[in-house]
């Protein structure tokens, strides 16, 4: 009988600067294994002026895709020849796929922080009131993935203005999304979302504790050992409190079911990742 071919794993990476603290190559390697799939995940350190090059060295090792980080999602939707709708809408790309027809450009990180919500939380976005706090890449990859939730209202406030503003109206035919200024919010909101990167810098956006009561969910994108200033003055303000660990998880899952073709169970490696952390 002839063995039957040994085939070589297949290649992936995350690629970032610095890269050192990612958690993707424990998430991908554990679904790898929980699905069997025959792949290998590895961290890339890519210097500053060498995104392009990194990703063109990884292709030609016969890489098969690659997850983009900090500070290079601008740049990798401006390598991809092809992009899916929402990559093209958030004008970022954090996940590559190289084949045949070329370098394909998506952003799993709005559906990641609304599987997040929606089903690990078992929160509803549908017909509430949802603050979006931010707009750099991040505000700008959840916004389509929510207003498909059609919540009866995203609002997005921003320390400049203007740039909530500016993505309110790109958006305003996708759904009822308008920009308010942090000292015009008012009312309670049902959902109020930190996309900013005030929290990496124990910052609190400017705020008003009256914004959050008992029905609200506050998320932040970071995630850490400890809960954040932002979560801590919203549980302090009655809200119940999420971080961004799932969202993280649910990114790396939507972009394994890009590779791959099949969806790996998330609970379990977020669960193994939050003990990790001691939270
Ligand atoms: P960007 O640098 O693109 O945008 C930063 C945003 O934060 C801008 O809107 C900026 O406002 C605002 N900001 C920064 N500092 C402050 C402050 N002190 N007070 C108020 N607003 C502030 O970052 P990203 O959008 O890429 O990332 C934002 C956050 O989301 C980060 O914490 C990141 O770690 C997290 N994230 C988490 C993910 C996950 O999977 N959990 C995925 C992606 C991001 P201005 O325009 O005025 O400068």
């Amino acid at each position: 009988m002839t063995p039957s071919p040994i085939r070589a794993a297949e290649r992936y990476a995350v690629i970032g600067h610095p890269i050192a603290h990612s958690k993707s190559p424990d998430i991908h390697v554990a679904f790898a294994r929980q699905t069997q799939q025959e792949l290998t995940y590895e961290p890339l350190l890519a210097p500053l002026d060498g995104f392009e090059a990194t990703v063109r060295a990884l292709m030609a090792q016969g890489g098969r895709g690659a997850n983009v980080t900090v500070p290079f999602k601008i740049e990798a939707f401006s390598l991809a020849t092809i992009l899916s709708e929402r990559a093209r809408a958030s004008g970022a790309v954090n996940t590559l796929r190289f084949d045949a027809a070329g370098i394909f450009g998506d952003n799993t990180d709005g559906a990641g922080l609304v599987t997040d919500i929606v089903v690990n939380a078992g929160v509803a976005v549908q017909g509430k009131r949802v603050l979006l706090l931010g707009a750099g890449g991040a505000a700008r990859g959840v916004i389509l993935p929510l207003l498909a939730e059609q919540p009866a209202q995203l609002v997005i406030a921003n320390r400049s203005s203007d740039k909530a503003v500016t993505l309110a109206g790109q958006f305003a035919s996708q759904g009822p999304i308008v920009a308010q200024t942090f000292d015009a919010l008012d009312g309670q909101f049902d959902l109020v979302i930190n996309a900013t990167a005030a929290s990496l810098a124990d910052a609190l956006p400017p705020i008003a504790g009256s914004l959050f009561g008992p029905h609200t969910l506050a998320y932040d994108m970071m995630y850490g050992a400890q809960p954040t200033i932002f979560l801590h003055f919203a549980a302090r303000h009655g809200a119940t409190v999420r971080d961004g660990l799932g969202m993280l998880v649910e990114q790396a899952a939507e972009s394994f079911l890009l590779w791959r073709g099949v969806r790996p169970d998330t609970a379990s490696v977020l669960a193994d990742l939050r003990s990790a952390l001691g939270t």
